[in-house]
């Protein structure tokens, strides 16, 4: 999508701090971290969010939480802990409609919650 800025972070067109790529999964540092780290992992493909996930993108859903894991363990965040999630929609906080999850660690994290 041409209006979509992670989109843009995978034709380079904008620029990020990779921490994992493969053909069709990317994994980057969030520009405004809200952990000691905090990296999102998005594919290539530019899917709105879980809502919007067709039949055929599951397999690169499931990819997306591989990469995560591989992320955690290579950051060094996998023997203390960490959080994976994705928001879905306004309520839920999400402001970049390109689906990613948020691999957040590196120290003891607030409970989730409203
Ligand atoms: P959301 O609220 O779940 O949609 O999360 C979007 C995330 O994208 C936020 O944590 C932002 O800080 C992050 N973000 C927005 N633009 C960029 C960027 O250009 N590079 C890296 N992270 C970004």
């Amino acid at each position: 999508m041409s209006d979509c800025i992670f989109c843009k972070i995978v034709a380079g067109e904008l620029p990020s701090k990779k921490v994992f790529e493969n053909e069709d999964i990317l994994a980057f540092h969030d520009i405004q971290p809200a952990a000691p780290i905090h990296v999102l992992i998005i594919p290539k493909k530019h899917i709105a969010s879980l809502a919007d996930a067709q039949a055929e993108d599951w397999s690169t859903i499931g990819q997306m939480q591989a990469a995560a894991a591989q992320v955690a363990r290579e950051l060094d965040v996998e023997e203390s802990g960490y959080r994976v999630i994705t928001n879905v929609g306004a309520n839920a906080g999400q402001i970049v409609h390109h689906i990613h999850y948020h691999l957040m660690g590196g120290a003891r994290l607030a409970p989730l919650g409203v």
